[in-house]
């Protein structure tokens, strides 16, 4: 029969994997928990609406890369594509807003795009994302700059570039695209045909295009950032400041156009050269009217998500130890006695293994050293076990019943 292979663009999370995400998972959660962020985890599936509303009609997200559904009810639904309109959604729901802000939240889930499938790019992919919701103080923008930038460093994930923007607030982004418009459709003729077909739909893309002669139409279009009304400039300039005031690094970019419609005022993205084409390790923004889009009362935020995959890869493969075999317990036929054994081991917290595929006595204790245990016990059924220190190779006869406890001492 054919083999059922795993479906293009996913992939199966081995243990060795799962060492490392549960590391990365607990560097989180240390940093995180302290600065005051709670875990937050939402549905899988969402009423496709939730996207289509707030992510924005025109992306890529919303256009092409959904896996939406329709149930026995005939309601269509979404497998999540990100992370932080759910979010909002449970802030609403649950009333979060009569919470003292800002509320902090973070989560750690999987999420879903149809997107063609490449090094760094799945579709199924992990995000580790927090939000900070009901307060619009440059000060929260630069927290979560600086707690993403703090476990890169934790991470170990080597050199990054993170980039800045503001996006301004929509009134002032309605009229710049107005004006971008009109400079694109001046120089369509010059434009990449894809660029020139998105002008309507989304003019800001025309600053994604590697196209050589689009990217030169570019450098002299409008920017956003030269229209920013005093009291956006005067926000993107307190996070910037702050940012100095942490020691955090950082460079504007006006042409950093992030792939949703929900953004105001800051922008950011941290890349990695190390990552190649995918090179976002992470990034967000502020959303000051995303929970009012969703029918909740006015409330600023702002927040990040990060790839799992892309960080562990910029972490290197710096394999996270595994917990170290305390004691392998070989035998000679006397079977039950191995098994209460490593019973009452692993009672104790002892991380201990017992024979179980047969081998001779030869073949168990190379078992024990592929293990790396710390000792092998050989119970013969008998009252006395021998106990080897598989470190030092020394061999000593020790009565059953003090075994675990010279294993504890010892290990
Ligand atoms: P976004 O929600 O698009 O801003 O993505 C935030 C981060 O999630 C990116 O910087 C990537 O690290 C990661 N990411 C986004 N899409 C994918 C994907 N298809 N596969 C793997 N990681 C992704």
């Amino acid at each position: 029969m054919s083999r059922v292979t795993v479906p293009r663009g996913t992939f199966d999370i081995l243990p060795r994997d799962a060492a490392r995400r549960a590391a990365l998972e607990a560097a989180a959660r240390e940093l995180l928990e302290p600065a005051g962020y709670g875990r937050i985890e939402t549905p899988t599936f969402e009423a496709t609406e939730l996207f289509s509303r707030t992510v924005g009609e025109a992306t890529d997200i919303v256009q092409k890369e959904m896996y939406s559904f329709t149930d026995d009810g005939g309601r269509s639904l979404t497998l999540r594509p990100e992370g932080t309109a759910p979010v909002c959604r449970a802030y609403v729901e649950h009333g979060m807003h009569k919470l003292a802000a800002p509320v902090r939240l973070y989560y750690l889930s999987s999420f879903f795009r149809a997107e063609r499938p490449q090094a760094g790019r799945y579709r199924q992919f992990w995000q580790l994302g927090i939000e900070a919701l009901g307060s619009e103080d440059p000060a929260v923008d630069a927290e979560t700059i600086v707690l993403l930038a703090a476990l890169l460093r934790r991470l170990g994930a080597g050199e990054t570039r993170l980039r800045l923007s503001s996006l301004a607030s929509p009134q002032t982004r309605a009229d710049y695209r107005e004006e971008l418009g009109e400079y694109l459709r001046a120089h369509a003729s010059e434009l990449a045909p894809a660029v020139r077909g998105r002008i309507e739909l989304n003019p800001l893309r025309a600053f994604d295009s590697d196209d050589p002669a689009t990217r030169a139409v570019m450098s002299g279009a409008p920017r956003l950032i030269d229209r920013l009304e005093p009291a956006d400039a005067d926000h993107f300039a307190a996070v910037r400041e702050l940012l100095e005031r942490a020691g955090v690094p950082h460079e504007l970019d006006p042409t950093l156009v992030r792939g949703l419609d929900y953004y105001t005022r800051t922008v950011f993205e941290f890349t990695s050269d190390a990552l190649g084409a995918q090179s976002g390790v992470g990034g967000g923004g502020r959303y000051d009217g995303l929970v009012e889009m969703l029918g909740g009362p006015p409330t600023p935020g702002v927040g990040w998500a990060a790839g799992v995959e892309r960080m562990l890869m910029a972490a290197g493969e710096d394999a996270t130890p595994a917990r170290p075999l305390d004691l392998f317990v070989a035998h000679d036929g006397a079977r039950a006695d191995a098994f209460a054994t490593v019973a009452a081991a692993r009672e104790r917290g002892l991380a201990a293994q017992m024979e179980l595929a047969g081998r001779s006595l030869k073949g168990q204790h190379k078992q024990a050293e592929r293990l790396g245990a710390r000792y092998m016990a050989t119970l013969d059924g008998g009252e006395d076990v021998r106990l080897r220190d598989l470190r030092s190779g020394a061999e000593e006869t020790i009565a059953r019943t003090a075994l675990l406890d010279r294993v504890a001492g010892g290990a």
